[in-house]
């Protein structure tokens, strides 16, 4: 039987940096990174245009640099470089597999990744090349879940992908330390903001709220998921506004 229809056009995939980092504590599995490149893959050859917006979590973290005294903006900036690093792994990944990509930062790197051109990010999607968002939102004190929600607005994508590591979507308390945290199929923007839930940071889901942009949260470590999403099939947390989206 013929997979259905897709029920997107255009996606935008967020990978945080720890999607990549599989199980390892620290750094990239490249085994974990050539298994999400065939995801991506399958969804590009399904018809569906896909951007990505990559995190840096797996190698650096500009808030944790603060803490141990660093200035906080300089952090920041050192974070967003850590994400064109991720964002090269994962363009080789992805070309290794033949798949046509670009990488687009936010902060200058000529030599390596195209400058971040909204209008030429579109084309390159149009003509099926995946872009990969780099560097963030290109400022200190936001997070590369704001840079997802920003890119995704920009480019007109349907929805936003929520990649987690480990866990199923959204719960009403962290399943890591709390046995009795129960799982959330389905909730506004307003209610995931309103009782703090981990979905993303709040600047990031306030914009999807304020924009109607759907996110679907769901459990990187199952192949299967980024496909079924696409299908249509309920898979993780979906936060909406309503149930049109
Ligand atoms: N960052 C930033 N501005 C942005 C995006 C990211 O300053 O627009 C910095 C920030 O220091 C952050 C780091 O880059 O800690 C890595 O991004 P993030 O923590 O969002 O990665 P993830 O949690 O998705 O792995």
């Amino acid at each position: 039987m013929a997979p259905p229809e897709p029920k997107f056009r255009r996606v935008l995939l967020k990978l945080s940096g720890e999607a990549l980092m599989g199980d390892l504590e620290y750094g990239t599995d490249a085994e974990q990174v050539v298994r999400i490149a065939e995801q991506i893959r399958a969804t590009r050859s399904r018809g569906v245009e896909v951007a990505v917006v990559v995190g840096a979590g797996n190698i650096y973290r500009g808030l944790q640099a603060a803490a141990e005294g660093m200035d906080r903006a300089t952090g920041d900036y050192m974070g967003m470089l850590a994400t064109v690093l991720n964002a090269l792994t994962l363009q080789d990944a992805l070309e290794k597999l033949g798949e046509h990509t670009r990488v687009q930062s936010a902060i200058d790197v000529k030599e390596v990744a195209e400058p971040y051109i909204r209008r030429r990010a579109m084309r390159h999607l149009e003509k099926g090349r995946i872009v990969i968002f780099a560097a963030g939102t290109g400022n200190p004190f936001f997070t590369t879940d704001t840079a997802a929600a920003l890119r995704a607005l920009e480019i007109h994508a349907d929805a936003i992908l929520m990649a987690k590591n480990r866990v199923e979507g959204v719960y009403d308390a962290d399943p890591a330390s709390n046995p009795d945290a129960r799982f959330i199929p389905e909730i506004s923007h307003r209610e995931a903001i309103e009782q703090g839930l981990r979905v993303m940071d709040s600047t990031a889901l306030s914009l999807c709220m304020d924009n109607d942009l759907p996110i679907y949260v769901f459990n990187m470590a199952d192949e299967r998921n980024i496909d079924r999403i696409v299908s249509g099939e309920r898979v993780g947390t979906l936060v909406s506004n309503g149930p049109a989206s």
